[in-house]
């Protein structure tokens, strides 16, 4: 929904690419006998064509959710109600210069479980949310080991993350942000494809649920 911040729309790709090769057939088999996956690569062409955050009439897609002034927040309302998606994946880029807190190394990824209301209170959808957080940070310490981070969770009630979580929808945001020496973020843009990719696996097996949310709290 950020014209400039075009990370993950390359990892979508990858995953669609994924899907359409030959390997790893069982687990794909595992995860789309499962899951119906919906995907809205670019939500905002026109700012990526312009490499700007807002669209070409200069709204911020993101504080449109509620009066829904833009074409792309009017079809994004749309989409999410039509599917009344389980899980959704709320993708953007955040500044290169975001340290883990307490730690000398880069968010090279930041996640969070937005918030629906000013008290931040925990219900089901937004704590599955947190659930599958814990998991797919689990993963990526495998590969960026403390450059893992949590996203400022103050409710933002014109955001369409913080709604879409308040709507029904468990809702990940995904913040691509710095790596060293990775300018065009290309690894960056794999670790948002190993992420997505884990996230949706968990999703279809189910095993998510046996995690604490307690976990979540403990992410930098
Ligand atoms: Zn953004």
């Amino acid at each position: 929904m950020h014209g400039d911040e075009p990370t993950a729309t390359q990892a979508i790709f990858d995953i669609l690419n994924f899907f359409n090769s030959p390997d790893f057939s069982e687990e794909k088999e595992a995860m789309l006998s499962n899951l119906t996956i919906h995907f809205l690569p670019m939500l905002n062409p026109d700012g990526a064509e312009l490499f700007q955050r807002r669209n070409l009439l200069g709204i911020d897609i993101n504080r449109d959710a509620l009066r829904l002034q833009s074409p792309e927040g009017q079809t994004l309302k749309r989409v999410r109600d039509s599917l009344e998606a389980d899980f959704g994946f709320n993708l953007h880029d955040q500044s290169t210069y975001y340290n883990a807190e307490r730690t000398d190394k880069p968010a090279t990824i930041s996640y969070l479980a937005p918030a629906f209301n000013y008290e931040k209170d925990i219900n089901d959808v937004r704590g599955n949310a947190m659930k599958i957080i814990v998991f797919m940070n689990n993963i990526l310490q495998k590969y960026a080991p403390g450059q893992v981070g949590r996203y400022n969770d103050d409710f933002e009630p014109r955001a369409f993350g913080d709604n879409i979580q308040k709507w029904g929808t468990s809702t990940i945001l995904i913040e691509s942000g710095g790596y060293p020496n990775d300018p065009e973020k290309q690894e960056i843009r794999k670790l948002n494809y190993v992420s997505i990719l884990s996230a949706i696996y968990t999703i279809a097996n189910e095993n998510f649920k046996e995690i604490d949310i307690v976990e979540y709290e403990k992410i930098p």
